[in-house]
């Protein structure tokens, strides 16, 4: 499934920090862990108009990568 080159956010569930990091050509590239508290419960979305169509697949589809 090809990437689009959408800037990513990371949110953190268990202290909120999040941070948006921003795509080059097809490669992911996301924080696994939380900078703040070192949780690996981060929720990933795009950063855009898109994010509220449908951020729970593509959440999983990055978590089956991992
Ligand atoms: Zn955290």
């Amino acid at each position: 499934m090809p990437v689009p080159s959408a800037p990513m956010k990371a949110t953190c569930k268990s202290c909120g920090w999040s941070q948006v990091v921003p795509q080059q050509g097809d490669v992911i590239f996301t924080p696994k862990t939380c900078k703040r508290c070192g949780s690996e419960q981060l929720a990933l979305e795009k950063a855009g108009v898109l994010d509220a169509l449908n951020p729970i697949s593509f959440i999983l589809d990055i978590l089956k990568k991992r």
